[in-house]
């Protein structure tokens, strides 16, 4: 449900204490400075402009347009009879918040233009009092030349950010369920054939104990045997998932580094908390590829790594102290950078690579994936 104060525009800067006085301040001024039938006069436009803001903010369509138009009007009139422009910041506020593209831009050029020549026409009507009061009503124009933007870019970042935000949600999800895939398929191929093999061989068994006892051990045989291949099996897989780890990557690679000579360091903690396997399978695969580009292409003399684990991301950097990389023009030279890029993108991922003092490769993953990974983990 919205909250009464929701009607006043919604603006980190402003905060709804100074709306309220913006809403007094009118009255207490044309009560001050005007005869009675004036102040009442001023009294019903103050009043209409509230009712017709509240309209505006619970209305929809064309409904709210309607609404806005008449806002337009009474706030002409203030500028032209007393000489008050503050409601034209209000509706410059509003007008920001319109999240059609045509009626903001509609709204926006209506209410300048006429709140343009409204403050024109105040100097006629209103001289000594617009003079007096010319920086504020220089800072109301201002305000009612910039503001509408200002918070339609930001209902549009927002808008944005919301979407992204889902985006990542959704990407995380298709990675579980395309790993919860791959293992059900896995375990289909491996497991659930043999089982049905010694189902169908211990019936036959069973079958034909008493008058073939012969057959019935060789059937019993079968499911030894098959049984032990099962097993096998699930040994493979569950050392496959587990091979995808970075632990095991780095000892690979120090073999790689070791046998060409090329000296080698690790920094950080490489045991990766709540990461989902995926996300390691590729943090492993771009330490592989880079430090194989390090042993082909660098001329090295050492190669380092870090490794951190921060709130934000998962961050990796391979370094040598080689001939250094050129540029983007050795980007197509081969496969292993681009898809390298392409694995990284899968997660969200991204990685830079610059070669002024030997390479240095720095790739980040985003912790959003991997929170939202393990969301749907938990
Ligand atoms: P592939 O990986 O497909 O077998 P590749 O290693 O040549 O071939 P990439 O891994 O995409 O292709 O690398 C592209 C180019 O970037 C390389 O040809 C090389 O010139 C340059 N490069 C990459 N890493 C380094 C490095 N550590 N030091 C110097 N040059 C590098
Ligand atoms: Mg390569």
């Amino acid at each position: 449900m919205q909250s009464w104060y929701q009607i006043f525009p919604k603006n980190p800067y402003v905060s709804i204490y100074i709306w309220i006085i913006f809403c007094i301040l009118p009255l207490f001024y044309i009560f001050k400075s005007y005869s009675p039938s004036e102040s009442f006069l001023g009294l019903l436009l103050v009043v209409g402009f509230f009712l017709t803001y509240r309209q505006s903010f619970i209305s929809k369509g064309w409904r709210m347009y309607v609404w806005i138009a008449f806002q337009i009007a009474i706030s002409i009139t203030l500028i032209i009879l007393f000489g008050y422009l503050y409601f034209s910041l209000f509706l410059a506020f509003f007008i920001g918040n319109i999240r059609n593209k045509a009626g903001f831009i509609t709204m926006y050029v209506v209410h300048l233009v006429t709140t343009m020549a409204s403050v024109s026409i105040g100097f006629f009507t209103q001289y000594d009092l617009l003079v007096s009061q010319f920086p504020f009503i220089l800072i109301g124009v201002i305000g009612v030349i910039l503001l509408p933007f200002n918070s339609y870019n930001r209902n549009k970042q927002e808008k944005l950010e919301g979407q992204l935000e889902d985006a990542n949600k959704r990407i995380s999800q298709l990675l579980v369920m395309q790993e919860r895939q791959r293992i059900a398929r896995d375990l289909h191929d491996t497991l659930g054939q043999k089982l049905s093999l010694i189902g169908l061989k211990s019936d036959l068994a069973s079958k034909v104990i008493d008058k073939d006892p012969k057959r019935a051990k060789n059937e019993l045989f079968d499911i030894n045997h098959t049984a032990r291949i099962a097993l096998k099996e699930v040994r493979e897989l569950v050392s496959n998932m587990r091979s995808g780890k970075l632990v095991d990557e780095l000892i690979r690679v120090q073999q790689i580094l070791k046998a060409a000579e090329i000296d080698f360091r690790v920094k950080g903690n490489s045991v990766l908390k709540d990461t989902p396997l995926l996300v390691e399978n590729v943090l492993g695969m771009c330490l592989k590829e880079a430090v194989t580009n390090v042993v082909k292409h660098s001329q090295a003399t050492f190669c380092h790594v870090l490794i951190k684990q921060t709130q934000t991301e998962l961050f990796l950097q391979v370094q040598d102290n080689g001939i250094g990389f050129e540029g983007d023009a050795q980007f197509s030279d081969g496969n292993g950078l681009i898809g390298m890029k392409e694995r990284l993108e899968f997660v969200n991922g991204s990685f830079e690579i610059s070669g002024n003092d030997g390479t240095t490769l720095n790739i980040r993953i985003p912790h959003v994936i991997l929170q939202s990974v393990e969301e749907e983990n938990s």
